[in-house]
Parts: C-alpha cells; sequence; structure tokens
C-alpha cells in the first residue's frame, strides 16, 4: 500500500485505470490524504486515467464525491460494460487524431470554469485540462502515441 511519504520527492502522479471505488480508500487514511494536500501545494502534474479520471472529478452523477481536483462531473461505466468496450477516435484541438481504448469508460458529462478541453471523441470532451491536472477518460497509455505524456510532464 503506497504510504503518504511516498509521494515526498515525486515531479508528477499518474492515477491509473482501476476501479475509482477502491483507489479512493487510499484517501480514507489521514495520512495520505494530509500527504496529498501538502504533495499538492507545489501545483505539480497529475493525470488521472479513466478511473483516476473519476477519482480526480468534482462529482460522479449519482455516486458519491471525488476529489474534485477538476472542475467536472463524471459519469462511470456510461459507454455500457466490458463487452462495449472499445476503440472511439479521439481528435485533438491542435489536429492530432488517434484511435483511443475505451474500457468501461466514464464519460464528462459537465464541465466547469477554469477547465480546457483537450481532445474530443465524438461530442464528449476526453481529454480535460483544469490547470495542473488532466484527465483522460480513455487509455492513452495502452496504444500508439498521443504525445499525452509529454503534453503533461513536459
Ligand atoms: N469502470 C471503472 C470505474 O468506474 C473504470 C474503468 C477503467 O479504469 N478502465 O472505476
Amino acid at each position: 500500500m503506497v504510504k503518504g511519504e511516498d509521494l515526498e520527492g515525486l515531479d508528477g502522479l499518474i492515477f491509473p485505470g482501476g476501479e475509482s471505488t477502491v483507489m479512493k480508500r487510499f484517501f480514507a487514511e489521514r495520512d495520505f490524504q494530509r500527504s496529498f494536500d501538502s504533495w499538492r501545494k507545489t501545483n505539480r502534474p497529475v493525470w488521472g486515467v479513466c478511473a483516476g479520471a473519476i477519482l480526480l472529478s468534482k462529482t460522479i452523477d449519482g455516486g458519491e464525491n471525488p476529489l474534485g481536483l477538476a472542475d467536472v462531473s463524471i459519469e462511470r461505466n456510461a459507454y455500457g460494460r466490458h463487452r462495449e468496450s472499445g476503440y472511439r477516435t479521439v481528435n485533438f484541438i491542435d489536429g492530432t487524431v488517434v484511435e483511443g481504448l475505451f474500457i468501461r469508460a466514464p464519460r464528462i458529462s459537465a464541465t466547469g470554469q477554469g477547465l480546457s478541453i483537450i481532445a474530443h471523441a465524438g461530442k464528449d470532451p476526453v481529454v480535460v485540462r483544469h490547470g495542473s491536472v488532466w484527465l483522460t477518460t480513455w487509455h492513452p497509455e495502452l496504444d500508439e502515441a498521443s504525445g499525452l505524456y509529454d503534453m503533461i510532464f513536459g
């Protein structure tokens, strides 16, 4: 189990895909929440991938409140179950187009002030940025280079 003290000295953090409800349990540990809050004060980049994006969002439609680092509402498993998972075309605002893998992905259902949309799939925002906090509702790490790692941590 990751401990709060493990955060010290990290230049950035990625909250990966998985189960957002499980990841939230880390933050139930008071020590971890406190260390995370203090690490965040230096504004180093944080990237939430899929379940990680759910964890960092402000509200989950019909669910318990997540961490609220990015001003978005999010709907879990919005495109269906595992069987319905697959590739969708991701269009970046700079013209880059990649095929993105969406695995029991969430959908960003509303965006607030201070949020930049970096890429869409159809009408849905699928890469968004709120200051140093980035969310992707799909899994860029599993496929062709999208340039996101360099955009976020470069
Ligand atoms: N469905 C998962 C959740 O709601 C996210 C799935 C994923 O990270 N690929 O937490």
